[in-house]
């Protein structure tokens, strides 16, 4: 299993134990999310904001409208932090110090370059489209050149990266194990209710395959991943 070189920039410091750099982890979290967090610093002041995200291969992929400060700004050359985050749980303890949540999260940086011509940029909307919803793509209406060119796509390589990890139950102090407190975890899942029709669906347009059992990315398990 291919490991990622830790930097001075991704040595995770407190619990090093739940941290990892192995790359099919990463790869799984990264692909069991809905979306993600891109931070980046705009003329000073820094700024995290949330996206939609692919990945494919080796890279992380954001997409959006080419005038927004997001692409605008990290297509200059600019080092970005993208954050993936999957709660999976509430850890209650004995103590309230020692409350928690459990958690798969990864962290990638690096400086991301802007996908250039309409092939590749058709391509990689295409694995987030079908990321989101797969088979989505083929159904609806391929984007017009205008389209194209009023998004802008940014890809980031994974190669500066880490994981974090935290499961299972509270851990407490030894002696408040006699405490008459409830400890455990209610675990937290992210789910998909039934689709709702547009108002506007013409006469006898039935439902897409796309859409008639969807399930999210971490609720697939057709991934290299862990537990959705
Ligand atoms: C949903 C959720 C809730 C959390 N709540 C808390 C909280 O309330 N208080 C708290 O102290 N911590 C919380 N954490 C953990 C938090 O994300 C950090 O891991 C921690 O605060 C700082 O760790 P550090 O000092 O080792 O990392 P830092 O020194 O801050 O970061 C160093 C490097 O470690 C890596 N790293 C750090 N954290 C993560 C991560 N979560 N995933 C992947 N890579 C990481 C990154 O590469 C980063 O550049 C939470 C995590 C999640 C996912």
């Amino acid at each position: 299993m291919e490991e990622l070189r830790a930097t001075e920039r991704t040595r995770i410091r407190r619990m090093p134990k739940r941290g990892s750099y192995d790359r099919a982890l990463i790869n799984s979290i990264i692909d069991q999310a809905l979306f993600c967090h891109v931070g980046f610093v705009h003329e000073g002041t820094p700024f995290v904001i949330p996206t939609l995200h692919v990945r494919v291969g080796d890279r992380i992929y954001v997409h959006g409208s080419a005038a927004s400060r997001m692409l605008r700004t990290a297509a200059g050359g600019v080092p970005m932090c993208v954050t993936v985050t999957h709660i999976d749980g509430i850890v209650l303890a004995r103590s309230a110090f020692h409350h928690s949540v459990n958690y798969r999260s990864a962290v990638i940086l690096g400086v991301a370059e802007e996908v250039v011509g309409d092939a590749e940029k058709n391509r990689v909307l295409e694995a987030l489209v079908n990321h989101v919803v797969p088979g989505r793509w083929s159904e609806a209406r391929p984007p017009h050149p205008k389209e194209l060119a009023a998004t802008s796509v940014l890809g980031l390589p994974i190669t500066e990266a880490s994981a974090k990890v935290r499961p299972g139950g509270p851990v407490d102090d030894e002696e408040d194990y006699a405490l008459p407190v409830w400890a455990g975890n209610i675990p937290i899942r992210l789910t998909a209710g039934a689709p709702i029709p547009d108002e506007r669906l013409g006469p006898g347009v039935a439902i897409s395959p796309s859409v008639a059992g969807y399930r999210l990315p971490g609720e697939r398990g057709d991934r290299n991943g862990t537990s959705g």
